[in-house]
């Protein structure tokens, strides 16, 4: 399989957000990167049959380094860059004037050692305005795709050089627990019923899922940053009830605590998680009628 990093450089607002989250689509797999190493802030794991892309930007090395020990704090992001990093896209907004921070960002691309893709976003304009004003990056960096991020146009080819570029590796540095989430169309309840109902479903084998629903009541990030989800797992019957609460309430206290974890892990934030079980024989008509 082939697995790597793919650091993605580019000014704000030229899409790099808008990019992993639509190359990672319908397939969201929340990962628990192993304890012992030390990595980069994901962004986004996008899991195929070909392998694994992690996807990352790092803001940290563009701060402004106002002194000398911010200064060094740069050298030292990009050195750690330079480790860990597979391939660079570098991301490039033809809609817009190319300015001061372009002329950063290109500094920057330069110091790479690993092989750099220059993308142009937003070619769903037709005619770029500024298009002409970024043709010279291309003479030192010729591996060139002109992509939509937000339609997503032509975006396999770019995957396709991406796994080129990366690394064989014999096994994954991740551990995934086979976790892929269908996020189409899903807002952050959605999510969250998922993730509890996934734990759920591996936890408890097959027949309480499928006699059971999850209701999201609440969402909210508190004053200190805390995020607090209150969340109830409705099941038809007070037997499914007793299993899913366990002993002495164990079991309730693990599929939480595995749901916590991951929503963490998933929105980079504390999480507080409130879960209930109630027995509701009618969830059904409820919540599907
Ligand atoms: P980032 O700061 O580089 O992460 O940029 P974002 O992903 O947040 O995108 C900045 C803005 O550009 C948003 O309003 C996006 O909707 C828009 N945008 C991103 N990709 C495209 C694209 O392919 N075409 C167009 N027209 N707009 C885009
Ligand atoms: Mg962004």
């Amino acid at each position: 399989m082939k697995e790597g990093t793919v650091l993605l450089l580019g000014r704000p607002n030229v899409g790099k957000s808008t990019f992993v989250n639509n190359v990672i689509g319908q397939k969201i797999a929340i990962t628990s990167p192993k304890p012992q190493t030390t990595r980069m802030p994901i962004q986004g794991f996008y899991h195929e049959d070909r392998g694994n892309i992690i996807f990352t930007d790092t803001p940290g090395i563009f701060g402004k380094a106002k002194d000398v020990l911010a200064k060094k704090i740069n050298v030292l992001a990009l050195r750690e860059v330079n480790k860990k990093v597979d391939v660079v896209i570098y991301m490039i907004d033809p809609t817009r004037k190319r300015d001061f921070e372009e002329a950063k960002v290109l500094g920057i691309a330069r110091k790479f050692k690993m092989p750099v893709i220059l993308v142009y976003n937003k070619m769903d304009n037709p005619e770029p305005k500024f298009m002409v004003q970024y043709k010279f990056i291309e003479d030192e960096f010729p591996q060139v795709f002109k992509i939509s991020a937000l339609n997503k146009l032509h975006l396999p080819p770019l995957i396709d050089r991406i796994f080129e570029l990366l690394p064989e590796k014999s096994e994954s540095e991740y551990t995934h627990e086979a976790l892929v989430y269908p996020l189409i169309n899903m807002d952050s309840s959605g999510f969250v019923a998922e993730l509890i109902r996934e734990k759920i479903f591996l936890m408890m084998g097959e027949e309480i899922p499928y006699s059971s629903h999850i209701v999201v009541d609440e969402i909210k990030e508190r004053d200190n940053g805390v995020m607090y989800i209150r969340a109830r797992i409705l099941t038809t019957a007070d037997r499914y009830k007793r299993m899913l609460i366990g002993a002495n309430g164990r079991k309730i206290k693990e599929i939480g605590s595995y749901a916590r974890k991951e929503i963490a892990l998933a929105t980079n934030k504390k999480v507080f998680l409130d879960l209930t079980v109630e027995t509701d024989p009618h969830w059904q008509e409820t919540y599907f009628s």
